[in-house]
């Protein structure tokens, strides 16, 4: 998608801190993070909401989640975790029309979010 900023870090015409990648998913730290650790993981493939997703795109929100899992691992958060939480529509205050969840961690998170 032309003008979507996600789409664009993916192709690298914008910088991002990435951290994680593989066919079907990317990471990277969010720019105005709201914990010590927050990150973004995305879907390579353009889908701006949940709404929009397709019975062929089930298999990518499952290794979204694993991916998730395997970056905690990796930064040794089994023990203590991490929240990962996606907005979708304005009333959840969705942003950036490219389905993603934030990963946060690094303190204890409050819930309910406001
Ligand atoms: P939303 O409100 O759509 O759930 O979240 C969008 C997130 O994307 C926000 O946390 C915002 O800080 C992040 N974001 C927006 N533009 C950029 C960007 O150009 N680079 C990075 N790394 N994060 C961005």
């Amino acid at each position: 998608m032309q003008d979507c900023i996600f789409c664009k870090i993916i192709k690298r015409e914008i910088p991002a801190e990435i951290v994680y990648e593989d066919d079907h998913i990317l990471a990277f730290k969010d720019i105005q993070p709201a914990a010590p650790t927050h990150l973004l993981f995305i879907p390579k493939k353009h889908i701006p909401t949940f709404f929009d997703l397709q019975p062929e795109d089930s298999h990518i929100l499952g290794e979204l989640q694993r991916a998730a899992a395997k970056v905690a691992r990796d930064m040794g958060l089994t023990e203590r975790g991490f929240r990962l939480v996606s907005n979708c529509m304005k009333d959840a205050g969705q942003l950036v029309w490219h389905i993603h969840y934030h990963f946060l961690a690094g303190r204890t998170l409050q819930w309910p979010p406001g």
